[in-house]
């Protein structure tokens, strides 16, 4: 391999027109971009420090580093340079739709992102005087209220910062309202398509976890609920919408049955963006369930953050809720908001389980939600569910003559649509056709799940899809379907045209390079 300009790797002897290959290894201005190690040095740095050395007294007290740590060095525009290349070769909402089932990729409103930004609110401290922050307080009321509202539940905790984290907020709760009564159940019931984090959740709070079946129609099999509920199970986690995009329809007499058996009932609401103005959860007999800002009300999410997932109480769970809580009051010189925390917690929250973040939640996810809701109006956030629902739908049915539907036949879906690979030839799978969507340009649709389902691809469309868009990509998704029925094997290179082909995904996950060798000398000769 040789070296250009930039020091970056060059292919010289097959450039040409002819060849279709640039002596740079680019393709127009799309910038092939080698690895860190491949551009820089560990022998160069981007920052001037002292050299240390005789007179000089480190003031690193012992702590300064004894051996090079390998890291390659390059200049700040060099290290700019190489991020921003490698920026735009990835994906992301704002360059297309993104149909990743179970995590609502949606455009977030610029608004929402300009009201998070404002300098009163971003700017702020969390160990700032409760005084000088009134305005921020407000806001986690107001949208607290909005919450409390929509899902016609009896309280809210702000804190959670994500869905997951609002899951364990969820059943602390429970089983401190458990403990209080003097009952140690041990076991959470969790339905067989329920989200990954559902078990991984009951399991991190101390429960066993035991999987309830779904029925023929992709639902809780309420039967086999029944059977297994007892004086050991402490609950039940039932998502709702669940990750098959389906409503489930049993959710009252779902929650009549725990509650006769002495249980509670957690909800997973990650998918209120289906329901939101059309379902007041509280109306199902819910205990406890967290709302995902990030996929109901606005904030861009993906790649790890940021989050925020609220969680919803009853009342029988509301004085176990955590702490600190936003009130307002009527003092004497008008309206204030007041933090009630461990030292001033009266008797509606005097047996709260503790904390579950130092500080109150993710402040500028509370502005976007509010800035969104405000925006949409109850009318306006009914009509995000009934569109999002809309949207999915017209794919579903757009696409159940060339993809099986498993549940098709059970009416409408909600936010998503669920089909199988049934019916593609031998040896194509559900990673080819999410390959060749690469190659159409889209980032495939969620694969492999929900487990209920074989090769299982789950398209979120969203209410923010206009249908000219959905069009195109029913169009790109049923192409490459086609080819998978009809055992092209081309198939099985997708993507061809990406930056990178076909990665062996399991050797990146099992041993990923993240640790600098030094090149083999035998290698580098060659
Ligand atoms: C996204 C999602 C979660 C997890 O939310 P995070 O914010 O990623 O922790 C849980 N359950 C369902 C159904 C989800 O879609």
């Amino acid at each position: 391999m040789t070296m250009n300009r930039e020091g970056r790797p060059t292919r010289p002897e097959t450039a040409g027109a002819v060849t279709g290959t640039t002596w740079t290894g680019n393709r127009a201005l799309m910038l092939d971009e080698p690895l860190l190690f491949e551009i820089g040095d560990t022998q160069t740095t981007g920052v001037d420090f002292d050299p240390a050395g005789p007179g000089r007294e480190s003031r690193l007290g012992g702590l300064e580093r004894r051996r090079p740590i390998g890291l390659a060095g390059l200049s700040e525009p060099e290290t700019v340079r190489h991020y921003t290349r490698l920026s735009r070769q990835n994906y992301a909402i704002d360059l297309g739709l993104f149909p990743l089932g179970s995590c609502t990729m949606k455009h977030n409103p610029r608004l929402c992102e300009k009201v998070a930004r404002l300098p009163g609110f971003a700017d702020l401290h969390p160990l700032q005087p409760v005084d000088t922050v009134q305005g921020a307080l407000a806001v986690i009321s107001d949208l607290g209220a909005w919450l409390v509202r929509l899902t016609g539940m009896h309280s809210v905790a702000m804190s959670p910062k994500a869905g997951a984290h609002g899951e364990l907020c969820g059943l602390l709760a429970i089983r401190s309202a458990l403990e209080a009564r003097g009952d140690m159940r041990e076991v959470i019931l969790v339905p067989e398509s329920a989200h990954g984090t559902n078990p991984a959740t009951a399991a991190f709070a101390g429960y066993r976890v035991e999987n309830i079946p779904a029925n023929a129609a992709g639902r809780v099999d309420l039967d086999a609920l029944k059977s297994r509920l007892g004086p050991d199970v402490a609950g039940v986690m039932i998502t709702n919408p669940n990750t098959c995009g389906l409503f489930e329809p049993d959710m009252i007499a779902i929650s009549a049955a725990v509650h006769a058996a002495g249980g509670l009932v957690y909800c997973d609401g990650a998918n209120f963006n289906a329901i939101v103005g059309r379902v007041r959860p509280g109306d199902l007999g819910i205990d406890a369930m967290h709302i995902n800002l990030h996929k109901t009300f606005s904030t861009p999410h993906g790649g790890g953050g940021p989050g925020a997932g609220p969680v919803v109480f009853s009342e029988a769970l509301t004085p176990f809720a955590p702490l600190p809580f936003v009130e307002r009051i009527q003092a004497d010189e008008g309206e204030r908001y007041v933090l009630v925390e461990e030292e001033n917690a009266d008797e509606h929250h005097s047996r709260s389980f503790g904390r579950m973040t130092a500080f109150h939640g993710q402040m500028g996810m509370f502005t976007r939600a509010l800035a969104y809701i405000l925006s949409h109006g109850a009318d306006g956030l009914r009509q995000v569910a009934e569109d999002a629902v809309l949207n999915a739908n017209y794919v579903l049915r757009s696409l159940e003559d060339v993809l099986e539907a498993p549940f098709g036949a059970s009416g409408p879906c909600m936010h998503e649509a669920l089909f199988s690979d049934k019916g593609f030839a031998e040896g194509l799978t559900t990673l080819d056709v999410a390959k060749g969507l690469i190659d159409e340009g889209y980032h495939p649709m969620t694969m492999y799940f929900p487990l209920v389902v074989h090769g299982a691809m789950l398209v979120e469309p969203t209410e923010t899809e206009s249908k000219a868009a959905l069009d195109q990509f029913i169009g790109a998704l049923r192409n490459v379907a086609e080819r998978a029925k009809a055992g092209d094997p081309s198939l099985k290179a997708a993507p061809i045209h990406a930056p990178r082909r076909r990665l062996d995904e399991t050797l990146a996950a099992r041993k990923p390079v993240l640790v600098y060798r030094e090149p083999d000398p035998a290698q580098a000769a060659e």
